[in-house]
């Protein structure tokens, strides 16, 4: 079996093998939500993606410090405006409760899609002093220059001397001053259109900000992260990692501060996760192509036709490979459904089979085969696809023996044994799936396939009191029935 794990690293564009800069030991960091929001799909793709890495680099052996921020300050809008500010200038809230009433929410969607906490997640306005430091060294290397109390990355002069600015994102410095989408107002400020604030002085009407030595201001948006895995996993540690949207500039910028700062690239290995589209497209609120975790449980949305419960979303994610794009659909779900119900399924059964034999058999062998080929699969860079297609030819082997195709005594008790320990390790350890029939669903389920049975048959009477009484005291009971091409469903609002 081939135990070497190779992941893709981003900034060489291949596969490598990996190899922790300190034996035995990972920093991973990962850039967390800005929230000034509710959590969307396509951010807990992301964060579901590393949840299964993390994971998997548990299961190897390895101790890991898995740091992802929660970015509570410096995301402008375009217009130059703090998000957490706007939000909280509309709602006539406070900045910070603006950030924690959308942290409390992010934690708890993390949870219903069972992800590993963090073992550190900083805020980035807890991290002021540290960002405040990182600019000075910035401009002590001669990175950095001040420009009415703002400070600004010199990009041109880090190119010109390093040759590293763009490697990341692939871009040539040409194409950054033609390409630079800064969002900055004060680009008369800057030498260079593609320089970026590193500290930017505020107005008075400016809610978050803080005394520095160039003026009362705030950090610029890339900082965080740069400063924040500095001072929890050192200058230089193993994995980065984010959505592919952040490689630029976020990531381009990040790794220009590191290296101004103390002349090393943080992260030895660069992971991004691909987007996740809906209906083929990309997911965007403002033309109505999105669609959010809870919609998708309850099935109110145009986009499905019934809710999906967060493990058949969880086992969904997992079908496709963190690199490429995912597509949900309804379809895709459905399809999902049905395998994460088989799988299961096929657990319960695999749980009630015995066997007499107790000499190895070939079908010990075929079974152990698919086991590791399994783990190669995740080896290659985490591909999850492939190792849940391994998981399904073992599916297919444990029906034949359960249905009696396959005669039970042509497998001994150590491989089912063997094979039960593979489904446990990879099902529920690193997949992160659990199974839903074992949880208080079980019964709930039963009665609510019987409430929407009256409730059908009261409207098939015409009983029509009696269907509403039914749908008012759903209502209130926050659940939700719903009528689809495929039957009633239902759901917690
Ligand atoms: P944000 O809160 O927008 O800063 O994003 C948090 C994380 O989610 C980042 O790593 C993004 O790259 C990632 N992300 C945002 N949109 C998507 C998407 N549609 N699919 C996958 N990941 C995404
Ligand atoms: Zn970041």
């Amino acid at each position: 079996m081939n135990t070497d794990l190779y992941i893709y690293n981003s900034l060489s564009r291949q596969k490598e093998k990996f190899t922790p800069l300190h034996e035995g030991f990972i920093g991973m960091y990962v850039c967390g939500p800005t929230v000034y929001n509710d959590v969307h799909l396509g951010n807990c793709r992301t964060f579901m993606s590393f949840d299964m890495i993390y994971r998997y680099l548990r299961y190897l052996g390895y101790k890991i410090r898995y740091v992802r921020n929660i970015t509570d300050v410096g995301h402008l809008l375009d217009d130059g405006e703090d998000r957490m500010s706007k939000g909280a200038r509309i709602d006539n809230l406070e900045p910070m409760e603006v950030a924690q009433k959308y942290t409390n929410g992010f934690h708890h969607m993390m949870k219903v899609f069972n992800t590993l906490p963090p073992s550190i997640e900083p805020r980035a306005t807890g991290h002021i002093l540290e960002q405040i430091e990182m600019v000075q060294d910035i401009i002590d290397h001669g990175y950095g220059y001040v420009r009415n109390g703002s400070v600004y990355f010199d990009t041109l002069k880090f190119a010109q001397k390093t040759g590293e600015y763009g490697k990341l994102s692939g871009r040539v410095i040409e194409e950054l001053i033609a390409e630079s989408r800064d969002n900055l107002k004060n680009q008369d400020e800057k030498n260079h259109p593609s320089d970026f604030a590193i500290w930017m002085k505020a107005s008075d009407e400016h809610l978050m900000k803080w005394n520095s030595p160039w003026s009362v201001g705030f950090p610029g948006w890339h900082l965080e992260c740069s400063a924040m895995s500095t001072k929890y996993l050192g200058r230089e540690f193993d994995i980065h990692g984010g959505g592919n949207d952040l490689k630029f500039p976020h990531h381009e910028n990040e790794i220009a501060q590191n290296m101004g700062a103390c002349g090393c690239q943080p992260a030895r290995y660069w992971m991004h996760t691909n987007m996740l589209l809906l209906n083929g497209k990309k997911m965007s609120k403002s033309d109505g192509n999105t669609i959010s975790p809870e919609e998708l449980f309850t099935g109110n949305s145009v986009h499905v036709t019934k809710g999906y419960s967060p493990m058949v979303v969880r086992f969904f994610m997992l079908q496709s490979h963190y690199r490429s794009p995912n597509d949900l659909t309804d379809e895709a779900l459905q399809a999902a459904e049905k395998g994460y119900k088989r799988l299961f399924e096929a657990i319960k059964n695999l749980g009630s089979l015995t066997s007499p034999t107790t000499a190895p058999t070939p079908l010990d062998s075929r079974c152990d085969e698919v086991i590791v080929t399994a783990f190669e699969d995740m080896n290659d860079d985490f591909n999850t696809p492939k190792a849940l297609s391994r998981l399904f030819e073992l599916v297919t082997i444990i029906n034949s023996l359960k249905e009696g195709q396959v005669p039970v005594s042509d497998i001994s008790q150590e491989g089912l044994e063997r094979i039960k320990s593979a489904f446990r390790t990879i099902i529920f350890d690193i997949f992160g799936l659990l199974d839903e029939a074992d949880t208080d669903s079980g019964p709930v389920d039963g009665l609510m396939n019987l409430i929407i049975d009256l409730r059908h048959q009261a409207r098939n009477n015409k009983d029509w009191s009696t269907s509403d009484k039914i749908r008012d005291s759903l209502n209130e009971l926050n659940i939700q029935i719903k009528d689809g091409k495929e039957g009633t469903s239902w759901g917690y609002k």
